[in-house]
């Protein structure tokens, strides 16, 4: 028998909403959790998980190549799209189901449809025509991708959930964006042997991360064949026969089988019922939370990507953890925002924690002390590929603490978790260099940078 009353209702079946209602059963509270399309949300159904597990396929061709200059006859390799696509989507299923068993063995009740609020203490399920009283409602209904801005005939494009639903590889791609699911997919879609364009609107790819990760990723990707127009814009798109058509804003007009938008998501807090209880949304559609996750309703919260303040799934997670320990663990629990390690699964690919180079001088000046390496990776130097790894170390030099560390090169992404074990314990660069290297190894840089690139003395930022 279903609940009309419970401690705590979820809506949002994501990563910090499933977190949020597991850990709040968990200190005993009665919960419900409604979700209007798939149990695990955007990161397991159609953002990281599926986005990685592309990755992974999009990596062999390099690896085919690559196995022949070792010596490997591999014959002619060919991309069966479909089983890639069924095995990809299998895995998804398998991961939507264990969401469903740990919501169920926590104990909370699931409802597999739209959830509105009413009234600050009240949900209602438009579909079934429930209606549950809640002590405390937490809003995770997370971030939907946009068409930013619109276009002519903008509706022949996909987003980044379309890629998940394509029956076949383009031949060829036009990818939108600067962002890193814009980079991440050109990057895929290349690797799987599709012809691809990635247009920007500024003149840089990765706005916000270190300008030597923009610059190297700037530099590899023409080099892989990828081919980028920065500072264009989309015009406008029609459809010609099998073939979309795309205007630029150079004039250029590209054939082209497919067009990926990825210029931007929005908080998916439309329609809730927010403006019921008086809580206004920012611009964008963001609610605004204070650091317990709290509304400007008392029974009211929200985590995760709708308060579009860190948008990735740790963060989700952490918010809703630290949410139920907050409102039913008895612990108040803030989440700290401040230093968040991330990887860019582009090809070559990235991992980056803390200061830039350019926010370190802007909060820091001329005491910043830059450690740079940027070095042909030993597995090219038999396979001939034209490719760079960098390295680079923002100190702070009065102090000597590691203020950041940017990675651009294989295993980027797995490299700069411990980077930011290091640095979150304050780590100096005399901490760094008294760690031993492991040899051979790419990461072994990290340890043994000893001469810094630029000097107060020497630099000049743009
Ligand atoms: P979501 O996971 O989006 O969950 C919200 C859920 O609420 C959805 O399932 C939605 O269907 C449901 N919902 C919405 N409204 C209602 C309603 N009214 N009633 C019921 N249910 C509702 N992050 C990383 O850390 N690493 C990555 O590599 C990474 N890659 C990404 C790649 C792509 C292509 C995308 C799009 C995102 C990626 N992200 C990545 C971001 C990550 O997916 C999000 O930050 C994370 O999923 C946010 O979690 P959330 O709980 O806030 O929202």
């Amino acid at each position: 028998m279903a609940r009309d009353e419970v401690d705590l209702f979820v809506i949002g079946g994501g990563s910090g909403g499933v977190r949020a209602a597991r850990i709040a059963a968990g200190h005993g509270a009665r919960v419900a959790l409604a979700e209007e399309y798939r149990l695990g949300g955007t990161c397991v159904i159609r953002g990281c998980v599926p986005k990685k597990l592309m990755v992974y396929a999009s990596r062999f061709s390099d690896e085919f190549e690559d196995a022949r200059r070792f010596g490997w006859d591999v014959g002619e390799p060919r991309l069966d799209w479909s089983i890639l696509k069924r095995n990809r989507d299998a895995e998804i299923a398998r991961l939507e189901t264990i969401y469903g068993s740990l919501l169920h063995t926590a104990g909370v009740e699931t409802h597999h449809e739209r959830a509105l609020i009413e009234d600050a203490g009240t949900v209602v399920l438009p579909g079934s025509g429930r209606r549950i009283k809640a002590g405390h409602i937490l809003i995770a209904v997370g971030a939907t991708p946009t068409l930013d801005p619109p276009i002519d005939g903008g509706e022949l494009a996909m987003t980044s959930n379309g890629v998940f639903d394509l029956e076949r590889r383009p031949d060829r791609i036009l990818v939108i964006g600067g962002g890193y699911i814009a980079v991440e997919f050109a990057g895929v879609f290349a690797g799987l042997g599709s012809e691809t364009t990635l247009l920007h609107r500024g003149d840089k790819l990765l706005r916000g991360f270190d300008e030597d990760l923009r610059d190297g990723l700037g530099e590899a990707y023409p080099k892989r064949g990828i081919a980028l127009a920065l500072g264009t814009t989309l015009e406008r798109i029609e459809r010609a026969g099998e073939v979309l058509r795309a205007t630029l804003s150079d004039g250029r007009v590209l054939e082209v089988d497919d067009i990926l938008v990825a210029t931007g998501r929005r908080p998916h807090s439309g329609g809730l019922g927010l403006e019921r209880v008086g809580i206004e949304t920012d611009e964008i559609g963001a609610v605004p939370v204070d650091v317990y996750s709290r509304t400007s309703v008392p029974t009211i919260s929200a985590v995760g990507d709708v308060t579009n303040r860190a948008n990735l799934t740790p963060i989700a997670i952490r918010e809703g953890h630290a949410f139920a320990d907050t409102v039913f663990g008895g612990k108040p629990t803030a989440v700290d925002h401040g230093l968040i390690p991330t990887g860019v699964f582009s090809t070559p690919e990235i991992g980056t924690v803390g200061m830039s180079e350019v926010a370190a001088r802007a909060r820091h000046g001329d005491d910043v002390v830059i450690y740079k390496a940027s070095f042909r990776p030993m597995k090219a130097t038999i396979t001939g590929r034209d490719e760079r790894t960098m390295m680079k170390i923002v100190v702070d030099g009065p102090t000597d603490r590691v203020l950041g560390v940017h990675l651009l090169g294989h295993d980027a992404g797995e490299i700069i978790q411990l980077a930011a074990v290091a640095l979150g314990m304050g780590a100096t660069k005399a901490d760094f260099d008294r760690t031993v290297a492991v040899h051979p190894t790419s990461s072994e840089e990290l340890v043994t940078l000893r001469t810094p690139f630029v000097t107060k003395k020497s630099v000049a930022v743009g």
